[in-house]
């Protein structure tokens, strides 16, 4: 779909806009041709600046778990509006805000809120390096925790699809600060503590990685992070921005890992939409933060009442409605069918699933790490994406990022989306 109107938005963009975009995955560099423009959005749909409607699987990165344009969500930001939407003073929604997520998520004494989860990890880890007095942090290769100089190291997300691991401007010292380990790889992880341990203040990982495209922890992962991490004094940084009340309504270590990290950092779901993100966890830690401790942390905007507001109606609703099984359902049918579907026609397709998340891999062997997923056919990507789009999917513009499901997508979705997906395969040779 290469619609003139794109075409002529994007060559204006790309000259008062870096790119033309303002992230870089929507560029599409990773799978070519013109970005889409997006007007508006209702339910599980967008609507396109030339007015195609689309089915849409990216929603916001997972930030629109409601899905577009939600009346409770909508409601409560128009409502909110009226009264004013900043003060620079504390207001009593943000005080219920963070009373709702300590009390929601285990693990979480005290929670302070940001504008982005690059702010929530960026503050995560100066807080881990402040309380250990240590300087080195351990990530994972391919997993993204937002664009702050330690963690632009060997990430994920549109830094892969750039084909860099690394940024320029990320200073020698930085890249010497972060130690990077494979996904899923323990062993790895305990060998860089023997070698460095009184050093790691931290480990930070997306409990279920999802900026490498969807890649679930082996068995044992996580809680045997936990344990090197105590044993060396470390803190264990679980970065939940995709994975907190995406999987259920609480964060994934909780639910599903068994474990309580030290801190969290949650994003997209819980802003509903707004620029909202959280950093929290024992209190302890938390105390160390500015004012009661050393470790400095401010925001003209943090706690902005809109964006507690859009937060608050947001769990509100998931709360209620507890769509998460629905979700799963979906999002299981879904990957089963492209696999399945894929297999028929020759391609080699493996969809990974969690609980409503999606990948595609174009691959016939399980992804379970950054070098799986970069053995993967990104032409063949690249054909799929637009060949759906071309039958009103869109789904994300990179091999290297996760699909979502919605509260708002039902059952015909998935068939819409298999049907379009089974004609595609039709066009590809296998
Ligand atoms: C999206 C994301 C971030 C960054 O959040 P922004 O709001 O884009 O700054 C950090 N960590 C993870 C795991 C993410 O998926």
């Amino acid at each position: 779909m290469t619609g003139a109107i794109h075409a002529d938005l994007f060559r204006r963009a790309r000259k008062a806009i870096p790119g033309g975009v303002n992230s870089p995955v929507r560029a599409f560099n990773g799978v070519g041709g013109t970005p889409v423009f997006v007007e508006s959005g209702k339910g599980a749909r967008i609507r396109t600046a030339d007015g195609r409607l689309l089915a849409d699987y990216c929603c916001s990165w997972g930030a629109m778990i409601l899905g577009h344009a939600h009346s409770a969500v909508s409601r409560a930001v128009a409502a909110r509006a009226k009264l004013g939407t900043t003060f620079g003073i504390a207001t009593p929604d943000e005080v219920k805000f963070a009373e709702r997520l300590c009390a929601l998520v285990p693990g979480l004494d005290r929670v302070r809120a940001v504008n982005s989860g690059t702010e929530a990890v960026m503050t995560a880890i100066r807080l881990a390096r402040g309380v250990t007095g240590r300087s080195m942090v351990l990530k994972f290769d391919g997993c993204y925790h937002g664009h702050s100089d330690a963690m632009l190291v060997k990430s994920g997300s549109g830094v892969l699809t750039m084909g860099a691991s690394s940024s320029a401007g990320v200073t020698p010292g930085a890249v010497a600060d972060t130690l990077v380990a494979p996904y899923n790889d323990l062993e790895a992880v305990a060998a860089a503590f023997r070698r460095h341990g009184k050093s790691i203040s931290a480990v930070i990982v997306e409990p279920v990685a999802g900026n490498m495209g969807l890649v679930p922890p082996a068995r044992g992962f996580l809680k045997g992070l936990r344990a090197l991490t105590a044993r060396h004094g470390a803190l264990l940084i679980c970065d939940e921005v995709i994975n907190g009340f995406r999987f259920g309504f609480s964060s994934y270590s909780a639910l599903y890992g068994g474990v309580t990290p030290d801190l969290i950092t949650l994003g997209k779901v819980i802003g509903g939409g707004l620029p909202l993100a959280a950093i929290g966890g024992k209190a302890k830690w938390m105390r160390q933060l500015a004012p009661d401790g050393p470790v400095y942390q401010a925001g003209t905007l943090s706690g902005n009442p809109l964006a507690v507001a859009a937060g608050l109606a947001t769990l509100d609703v998931l709360e209620r409605e507890q769509p998460y099984a629905r979700m799963a359902d979906l999002g299981s049918a879904l990957a089963v069918g492209v696999s399945t579907i894929a297999a028929e026609h020759g391609l080699p397709i493996t969809c990974q699933s969690f609980n409503g998340v999606f990948t595609p891999f174009c691959t016939d062997r399980p992804v379970t790490n950054l070098a799986d997923a970069k053995s993967c056919d990104t032409a063949l990507y690249a054909k799929v994406f637009h060949g759906l789009l071309d039958r009103g999917i869109y789904i994300a513009p990179s091999q290297f990022e996760c699909n979502f499901v919605s509260a708002a997508h039902a059952e015909r979705d998935v068939d819409a989306f298999l049907s379009a997906f089974e004609a595609v395969c039709r066009t590809l040779p296998a």
